[in-house]
């Protein structure tokens, strides 16, 4: 395809909302374009990876035996109402109503959608397993949209969604799933880790993230610098230090003015954090919590609304009139008297001795806490947020920290939804049973961001040829020497007819504005027809390297031809592993 009869836009200033590369780079090369915060039209070089990436996508679910197929993004509210995430999913969920009146919402998933499918036309054992999936636009109301298509508000996801008989299969179906997308990001060229996830509010009972290493990453990822442990910091469990063994002494208040943090009173009373109970006090769904934990540690909030069992977006902190009611004192509160409030203490709690608390009155802290003897809580259970430095709770290495961007995400959902949507089946004996489930993401927009987060240097982007938009680019320095057109249409036609999607910039520009282009689109080839078209010799050049070699057109064809050839076998599929 000729450049010049091209739609495309390349922009040499930086978007001033941009924060992150890759945002940077697909605004820059044109791929996208923002139309309101989290809402972008993708243009064709930009459609062109995401088409790619689909393709890949399908290709290894279709490998693990799925099936295609296209669902509505228009969801009746009565089946979310059903599932009882019409109130559970929050405020992130995209609501309108038809002209009747009947409230419906824009997709953010569709397990009730696929579920409504299966118990419509899956009675029998003889019908399992199904694993069906699409690829499809999704909608979510992000508090934060943010770093371009990484965090959208419109993002196209690919959602796959299994059915078993039992938990034998559906942990099988599972296992497909994990290989087909190492498999998938494998193509993608990108340097990503599964790890252990919380499954959030889509329920279930086992998860696995796919996260692609990047330190503008949004997941932060604990794992073990000696065993294979790896989780989301969210659900890394923490090891609790060994309890203390110290003699319990008698409670003494003391006075501590305007200390009103962990480090305030630690400080004005000479002891160390860990002698201290840092109290967080928060409310949900109307009903107050307060929780205690160790005064260095920092509170986890995904495992306390997992410990309360309520949705994320409820979660919020009680003002000072509230901490007043339930007894307590902002600033100094403590575990002793409070009323009407439910106590979550974290795990290691019961195992301190002698600690500092607030004492619910305006400039007191109380000495020598202790659980057992001065207060108990409603919930003990582990609250605390994994760091760098902690104690694998798998083999006791040391846990180490890094960020990365959640490409995918796969999901054991168990009967959950097939129990509350009433989706069974009859086995050999007529009896019925429950459909075990499971539901698998891909976003496929994001997947593109964090290959150009890998993928790049500050000339632009460095495609891997897998999702490049095109292979290669034929550079004709100047487009009014018909020799240097000739010879660059001839490599054009050459490499087409070899299957290698190329394209010549015959446009009217200057030679640098042609390299400076190709280099930040980024096509893994670039061939250069200059001066020395007139004895057929052109510049071959990787956008990788440095260096551009020179060499006849038809070698340069060859080299093309080669390196296209042996970059996609490296990346790809290995059939070996498909389901029949
Ligand atoms: P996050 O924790 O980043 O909000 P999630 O866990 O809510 O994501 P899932 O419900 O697991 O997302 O969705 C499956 C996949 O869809 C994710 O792994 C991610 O790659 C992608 N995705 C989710 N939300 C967005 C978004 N707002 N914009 C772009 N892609 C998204
Ligand atoms: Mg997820």
């Amino acid at each position: 395809m000729r450049m010049s009869k091209m739609h495309f836009h390349t922009l040499r200033e930086v978007p001033n909302d941009a924060q992150v590369t890759s945002h940077v780079l697909m605004m820059r090369t044109g791929m996208i374009r923002k139309v309101s915060p989290g809402v972008f039209n993708y243009m064709p070089l930009g459609w062109r990876s995401i088409r790619k990436f689909e393709q890949i996508v399908r290709e290894e679910m279709d490998a693990k035996g799925a099936q295609e197929i296209n669902c509505t993004a228009l969801h009746p509210a009565a089946l979310w109402e059903e599932s009882g995430r019409w109130y559970k999913y929050g405020p992130e969920l995209m609501r309108l109503q038809d002209r009747m009146g009947n409230d419906y919402c824009l997709g953010p998933t569709h397990e009730e959608i696929f579920t409504d499918i299966i118990r419509e036309e899956v009675t029998s054992y003889r019908q399992l397993p199904i694993n069906l999936y699409q690829i499809q636009t999704k909608y979510r109301d992000e508090r934060r949209p943010r770093f371009g298509v990484m965090r959208g508000r419109e993002f196209i996801m690919k959602d796959a969604y299994n059915f078993d008989k039992d938990e034998e299969a559906n942990n099988h179906s599972y296992d497909l799933m994990f290989d087909a997308y190492s498999r998938i990001f494998t193509r993608a060229d990108l340097d990503f880790r599964p790890i252990e996830a919380d499954n959030g509010p889509i329920g279930g009972s086992a998860s696995h993230e796919f996260s692609a290493l990047a330190e503008v990453g949004e997941s932060e990822i604990g794992y073990c610098d000696t065993c294979d442990k790896a989780a989301t910091t969210e659900r890394l469990e923490c090891v609790d230090d060994p309890a203390e063994t110290e003699e319990m002494k008698e409670p003494v208040d003391e006075y501590t003015p305007d200390c009103k943090t962990i480090e305030d009173v630690a400080n004005f009373l000479g002891l160390p954090a860990t002698k201290a109970l840092k109290a967080l006090m928060y409310k949900a769904e109307g009903k107050y919590y307060v929780c205690f934990i160790r005064g260095d540690r920092e509170l986890n909030e995904i495992k306390l609304i997992n410990a309360i069992n309520v949705p994320e977006f409820a979660l919020e902190f009680m003002d000072e009139a509230e901490i007043d009611e339930i007894g307590g004192s902002g600033g100094f509160c403590g575990p002793v008297g409070l009323k009407n409030c439910t106590i979550v203490a974290d795990s290691e709690v019961p195992g301190l001795r002698n600690m500092v608390a607030g004492a619910n009155k305006v400039g007191y802290h109380t000495l020598n806490i202790n659980y057992g003897r001065d207060f108990t809580a409603d919930i003990v259970v582990d609250l605390k947020k994994s760091k760098a430095g902690y104690k694998c709770p798998k083999c006791g290495g040391t846990i180490q920290i890094t960020r990365g961007i959640e490409v995918g995400q796969i999901f054991k959902l168990g009967t959950t939804y097939s129990e509350a949507m009433h989706a069974y089946y009859r086995d050999e004996n007529m009896e019925e049973h429950p459909i075990w489930m499971g539901c698998h993401g891909v976003g496929i927009t994001r997947t593109i961001a964090a290959v150009i987060e890998q993928h790049h240097d500050d000339k632009g982007i460095i495609w891997p040829v897998s999702v490049a938009p095109y292979h290669a680019v034929v550079t004709v320095v100047n487009t009014r020497k018909e020799e240097q057109m000739e010879v660059g249409m001839k490599i054009h036609d050459a490499l087409k007819a070899e299957g290698i999607e190329v394209l010549i910039d015959d446009r009217d520009e200057r030679a640098g504005v042609k390299f400076n282009d190709a280099d930040l689109i980024g096509f893994p080839v670039r061939i250069t027809v200059g001066k020395k078209a007139g004895e057929n010799i052109v510049e071959y050049k990787l956008r990788k390297d440095e260096e551009a070699t020179e060499m006849s057109s038809e070698d340069a064809v060859k080299a093309t031809v080669e390196f296209i050839r042996s970059e996609l076998a490296r990346l790809a599929h290995d059939p070996v592993g498909d389901e029949v």
